[in-house]
């Protein structure tokens, strides 16, 4: 009889029951809105961010309704404006080139490299065609900072941080989100604390945070921030910046906040589960793990191999037989997109050459989730099954 994995690869742990209990205090009072306070009350959601601020090293901190609406109003606060070209990855969630082509300017699609990070190369071929880069870790994997930084310096490209699956990851002892003028972070469900919906940005630019704030609906209001510059950086801006509204509110900012103090200690754990898989499937035939570099502080809550250079029909093999013992493996070679788009082709609002050796890589990622809901043995359970099974499908080749 081969063993069978009965757990749930979307469900997520509990809200702590500490945030429960702010959440159910902040029914109790009504007051929800962010800048409903009562006197002498500094709310829910101006605490998260200063939270976060001291928690992440920065000087100004947003929160917001999504991950996505962070990196919109990042880049628009940042002055990308209609037409404008914004260099992105290839390879990354479709929120990422949605929020360029929420501002109206133009990804232009930056392949990935084998060890799944932005190909610097191609970066730097392309780096003369933008102004910005909306840099995504996806999967949480960090390219060489210090020269993805050189490059973009010496081009004059402003960097913004898709750090949605890198809250609690860094580079060289950096947080990630910290290198460019403004990292974005996402607090949904799936990735590293969960509001369902939300998000952040960090900054340390007055000038940029005082206009995300404006475009993140403070009205006049935003005297009432504990992360965000002073007054004088509001004189000019709020004239001249729209209200887009996309505010976070005080019952999800009550969640969060128990859940960023847990951060480094999830940290930990989803990293013991992911080296688990790691070992597990270690000298796979025809299996390439990802290598990860020293100066990587990562988080492990998705875990991805290569089956590279394998032919379609037999990646599709081994994820069905992998489901067929309840282990889901998410395939981004998939030619038709199903329930997500990582891939630069599924995204035809932004036409692009085809892109080879880009496209070598995304036929043989496959991905998987790692929920804190599994145990160390759980993920031994599931990397016996996923090596027996590629194993099945390779030696048939
Ligand atoms: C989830 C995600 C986001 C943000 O998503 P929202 O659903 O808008 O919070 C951004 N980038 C990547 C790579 C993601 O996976």
């Amino acid at each position: 009889m081969s063993e069978i994995f009965t757990g749930n690869f979307t469900q997520q742990e509990p809200i702590p029951e500490e945030g429960i209990e702010a959440a159910v205090a902040v029914m109790r009072h009504g007051r929800i809105h962010r800048y409903n306070l009562s006197k002498g009350e500094e709310g829910e959601a101006a605490l998260l961010e200063q939270e976060f601020a001291a928690q992440i090293g920065a000087k100004y901190v947003l929160a917001v309704a999504s991950g996505g609406a962070a990196m919109t109003t990042a880049l628009r606060a940042a002055g990308v404006r209609p037409g404008d070209k914004v260099l992105s990855n290839a390879f990354t969630l479709a929120p990422v080139p949605g929020a360029i082509a929420a501002v109206g300017a133009v990804p232009v699609y930056v392949g990935v490299a084998e060890d799944l990070t932005i190909d610097l190369d191609d970066l730097e071929a392309k780096a003369g065609e933008a102004s910005y880069l909306l840099l995504s870790h996806m999967r949480g994997h960090i390219c060489d900072m210090d020269r993805l930084m050189a490059i973009c310096d010496a081009a004059g490209i402003k960097v913004i941080e898709d750090c949605a699956h890198t809250m609690g990851a860094a580079w060289n002892g950096v947080p990630s989100g910290r290198f460019g003028i403004a990292g974005c972070y996402s607090c949904q469900t799936y990735k590293h604390v969960n509001s369902g919906e939300g998000g952040f940005l960090v900054t340390d630019d007055a000038d940029l945070a005082a206009r995300a704030i404006i475009l993140s609906g403070s009205y006049m209001l935003y005297e009432r921030h504990l992360a965000a510059p002073p007054p004088e950086a509001f004189e000019k801006v709020k004239y001249e910046t729209p209200n887009i509204s996309s505010r976070m509110d005080n019952l999800r900012a009550a969640i969060l906040r128990p859940q960023l103090r847990q951060l480094d200690v999830n940290v930990d754990r989803w990293n013991d589960r992911y080296r688990t898989l790691e070992a597990g499937l270690d000298g796979t035939p025809g299996l390439t793990l990802i290598q990860r570099p020293e100066k990587e502080r990562f988080v492990g809550s998705s875990f991805q191999f290569l089956l590279l250079d394998w032919a379609p029909a037999r990646v599709k093999e081994v994820v069905e037989r992998c489901l067929a013992r309840g282990v889901e493996l998410k395939w981004f070679g998939e030619p038709e997109p199903k329930g997500f788009t990582s891939r630069y082709d599924s995204w035809r609002y932004a036409p692009s050459e085809p892109m080879h050796k880009t496209d070598r890589i995304l036929a043989g990622i496959v991905d998987m989730r790692v929920p804190l809901t599994f145990s160390v043995e759980d993920c031994q359970l599931i990397a016996r099954i996923i090596r027996a099974e590629v194993g099945a499908v390779y030696q048939a080749a």
